[in-house]
């Protein structure tokens, strides 16, 4: 079966999107990195004018959920006299993802703040663009994470790549911003693109059109870093349990630490983990890791079931979970996860459809009623 289309857009501040709680609304934090008095006032927004609840997305952005439509003016002008929000349009929809443990100041630091300060001058890009920053022969972030790949080579050179190629061209920090500004010009003309028309992503684009410049063939091949939970040298990452956080996670947070980097696979990575027991995923085998889980009723109206109940009842049966990669999804879209896994549990008309070995939208093998009854059915087929 086909992947279902997904409606909608992504939401980001200035175009926040219905969801089944209330307004979502997208914050973007500069190189990932939130410090402790944005966290104070994120955890007080979310409390104000949401429902408490954030996630972190696998871009590395924040949510705050379950906003009231009569709030969400004065949330807008908070976050945006606390410089969290802008009222350019354009750096409202700039999509950036570094590598985790970026340094201030180092070139991929300083190639992010280029396009920060320089979207101005790049063509409207469609809101589901992305920009990734990241070491060429070393690689944090995967290709289905973005659609142009800024990397840099051997410590000091730096390649342009767009997603789903192999080779790139070599720029420099000096231009940089025209470079880029090419690519994104023949991008959008290539499939003409009117603005807010949905645009292809760029490994769709590169595999059905010849790339018009010349570039380097032999290039290194890259190695795929990974992180994971736990203790990073000097610093500590988290998780947060299936991408959600509460409010308070954020202040226990602030309490602890001057500033944290939201990072890849919904992650945080800390200074100093808060002498409280802060709720957030620390052990890399806490069984919430191998899950992929969206989230749900009742936060989403596509959602016939909650995901996270079950998905929290799951990672407590250790007999048939462990090794296991499960996607619980409210409906067969899939967001969570575009990969074929060993489990999908679907959400279908307050059903459980249960497919194996398989993604979202596939046709299941097992149908159950309850949550109940895909517990006993996992175990009998899984134990
Ligand atoms: S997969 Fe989950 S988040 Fe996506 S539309 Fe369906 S219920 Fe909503």
């Amino acid at each position: 079966m086909n992947r279902p289309i997904a409606k909608g857009w992504c939401p980001s501040a200035l175009h926040p999107m219905q969801s089944g709680d209330g307004l979502l609304m997208r914050v973007k934090p500069k190189y990932g990195m939130l410090n402790s008095k944005q966290l104070l006032v994120l955890a007080d927004c979310s409390d104000k004018f949401g429902n408490g609840l954030l996630d972190i997305t696998s871009r590395t952005n924040v949510q705050i959920r379950g906003i009231n439509e009569k709030n969400y003016s004065n949330l807008i002008l908070k976050l945006q006299t606390e410089e969290l929000v802008s009222d350019s349009d354009k750096l409202d929809r700039l999509n950036i993802i570094v590598p985790p443990f970026i340094q201030k100041n180092s070139l991929l630091w300083r190639c992010a703040s280029q396009i920060y300060s320089g979207v101005e001058m790049l063509p409207f890009l469609p809101d589901k663009f992305g920009f990734c920053i990241d070491y060429h022969d070393s690689r944090y972030l995967s290709d289905e994470l973005g659609d142009l790949f800024i990397e840099v080579v051997s410590g000091s050179k730096l390649m342009l790549r767009c997603a789903g190629m192999k080779e790139a061209f070599y720029t420099n920090e000096n231009n940089l911003i025209n470079d880029i500004k090419k690519i994104i010009e023949w991008y959008l003309e290539i499939q003409n693109v009117q603005k807010n028309e949905r645009a292809m992503r760029m490994r769709d684009v590169v595999e059905q059109n010849n790339f018009p410049w010349e570039t380097i063939k032999k290039i290194k091949e890259p190695f795929s870093q990974k992180i994971t939970v736990g203790r990073y040298q000097s610093k500590f990452i988290l998780a947060a349990p299936f991408g959600q956080l509460k409010s308070e996670h954020l202040r226990k947070l602030a309490a602890a630490n001057k500033k944290v980097q939201f990072t890849i696979n919904k992650m945080l990575i800390v200074e100093s983990l808060p002498d409280t027991n802060l709720g957030l995923i620390n052990e890399p085998q806490d069984n919430r890791l191998k899950m992929n889980v969206c989230p749900g009723a009742p936060h989403c109206s596509s959602a016939t079931i909650k995901t996270r109940n079950l998905a929290e009842s799951l990672a407590h049966q250790e007999e048939f979970i462990i090794g296991t990669n499960v996607h619980i999804s409210g409906c067969s879209k899939g967001c969570a996860s575009p990969n074929s896994k060993e489990i999908c549990i679907v959400g279908n008309e307050g059903r459980f459809d249960i497919v194996e070995k398989g993604y979202a939208w596939d046709k299941p093998a097992v149908k159950c009623s309850t949550q109940t009854s895909v517990l006993e059915h996992l175990k009998e087929t899984r134990s």
